[in-house]
Parts: structure tokens; C-alpha cells; sequence
């Protein structure tokens, strides 16, 4: 029985794949991935996304400003991204707020959050969310902002586990990465078997976020500097991973996977 696999959060258009999109995507298609949202982290990804998305029905577009990259920002970036919002109504992120990265500047982060998430909220569309070292301040602006009635998802959920009801109510699904396989990521292992099993999702991060080298069924390398870099059709080995932590087969798992990636992103 070949199952179909949804990748909740990945970066396809990322220069370190080097052009080669159409072959990973190939082997991602062999390996059951029916569907993945690529998401764009600043201007400059967008229309990368956006023309990967009319390229290859299985991708679907997600345009957002990462705060990693916020320093990159036009002067025309709000109009700029309602525009592609305008165009093609799909997802928004990915967007959130980041207190961990060294040097990088808090400041103008979160209201650049809220602007993005009000674009989300207004048109009803999915947002995929980053954060590191923020969850309160997070849980608090999602409970006082306005949110998209659909849902938000937490993308590689990294909060604890005390808080996972609170992001929850509010309309919060929370995806798993297969980066958690490595032994140090026992808290978070432990996080994952208490989210909602309606509200669960499965990501690979490619070309971040690699599995443990003996999970890794699809090495790839970054041409440019030789570092070793995920492929999108390692998401068969993710769901494996999920399988074994919930104790759940891998089919019966992939099922309820399919029915929250459809709910929250789907009809699109
Ligand atoms: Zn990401």
C-alpha cells in the first residue's frame, strides 16, 4: 500500500538545493509526498515560491518574512506581500518572532509578526509560525490578535508541554520535524506525545533540520561548501520516526496526518 505523505513546512526554493528542485521533487513523489507548503522567508523568495508553485502542483506557496531576514526588508514590503497574498490566496509564512539567534535584533519583530499574522487573519489563510525562545510573548499576542479562523500551525513545536492546550484552544496544530529523532531531543519527544491527535502535523524543514544519519534514507550535499543538507523525500522517514513515538502504524498515523494537513491547509 503506498501512503500519501503531506510535508507541513519545508524551504524548496532555497539556493542550497542548487537548481536541482525537479529531481528532488521526482524522488519526493516516489517516496509519497503528495503535498508540501514551501515557504518563502523574505522578498527575494517569493517569486521563487510562487513560480515552483505554478511548475509543480504538488507545492504548495506560503509567502511571509522570517525574522531571521527582517533586516532585508523594502521600504514596500507590507504592499509588496499583500500583493502575492492578492494573487494567490494559499498561506502565509513563514512569520514569528526569535529571542535565541545570536545578534540578531528583537526590535521591529514583533510588529512585523502582527502585520503578517492580520494579513493571515483578514483572509481567513493558513500561517506557519517560527518561534525560539518567545512562547509567552507568542501565546500572548495569538490571544490578542486576530487570528485566522482556520488555525495556525507551530511549526518543529519547541514550547512546553504545559503550554500545548493554551496554543491549542486558540486554533494551533503543531508539526513535528524529523530533527527531534536525535537522542538530546527527548523533551521535545516527550512534548509531541501530547499534542491533540487532531492537531498534528509532520515536516521535514529541508533543506534544515537534517534526522539522525541512520534515519536519513536521502543524503544530499550542498554543492557550493560540501555540508551535508535534507531532502524533501526524507518526509517518509519523519512519518517512520512519528510511528515509533506514538506507537502508531505508520498507515494509520499518515491517515490522521492527511486529515489535519487538508483541515488547515487544504481547498486550495
Ligand atoms: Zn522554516
Amino acid at each position: 500500500m503506498s501512503l500519501r505523505l503531506y510535508d507541513a513546512h519545508n524551504h524548496l526554493q532555497d539556493d542550497r538545493f542548487g537548481g536541482r528542485q525537479a529531481e528532488l521533487l521526482e524522488a519526493a513523489a516516489s517516496a509519497g509526498v503528495a503535498r508540501m507548503v514551501v515557504n518563502g522567508a523574505c522578498e527575494e523568495d517569493w517569486p521563487q515560491v510562487l513560480a515552483l508553485a505554478k511548475q509543480f502542483p504538488q507545492v504548495l506557496p506560503s509567502f511571509g518574512y522570517h525574522p531571521w531576514y527582517l533586516h532585508e526588508r523594502t521600504a514596500d514590503w507590507q504592499k509588496n506581500l499583500a500583493k502575492f497574498l492578492d494573487t494567490v490566496p494559499s498561506a502565509v509564512g513563514e512569520i514569528g518572532l526569535d529571542r535565541w539567534k545570536p545578534g540578531l535584533p528583537h526590535a521591529g519583530q514583533e510588529e512585523a509578526f502582527i502585520t503578517q499574522l492580520r494579513l493571515a487573519a483578514e483572509r481567513n489563510l493558513p500561517v506557519s509560525i517560527h518561534c525560539l525562545q518567545a512562547w509567552g510573548r507568542m501565546l500572548e499576542i495569538l490571544q490578542a490578535e486576530p487570528r485566522p479562523a482556520r488555525g495556525f500551525l507551530l511549526h518543529s513545536y519547541g514550547g512546553s508541554q504545559e503550554m500545548v492546550k493554551a496554543f491549542a484552544d486558540l486554533g494551533g496544530y503543531f508539526s513535528l520535524p524529523g530533527y527531534y529523532a536525535h537522542e538530546r531531543k527527548e523533551r521535545q519527544r516527550e512534548t509531541f506525545k501530547h499534542i491533540p491527535a487532531d492537531r498534528l502535523l509532520i515536516e521535514t524543514d529541508a533543506p534544515d533540520q537534517m534526522l539522525p544519519d541512520t534515519r536519513n534514507d536521502f543524503p544530499l550535499t550542498d554543492e557550493k561548501t560540501g555540508k551535508p543538507i535534507n531532502h524533501p523525500a526524507n518526509l517518509a522517514a519523519v512519518y517512520r520516526f512519528a510511528a515509533e513515538l506514538f506507537g502508531e502504524p505508520v498507515e494509520m498515523l499518515a491517515a490522521r496526518v492527511e486529515e489535519n494537513f487538508l483541515r488547515l491547509f487544504g481547498g486550495i
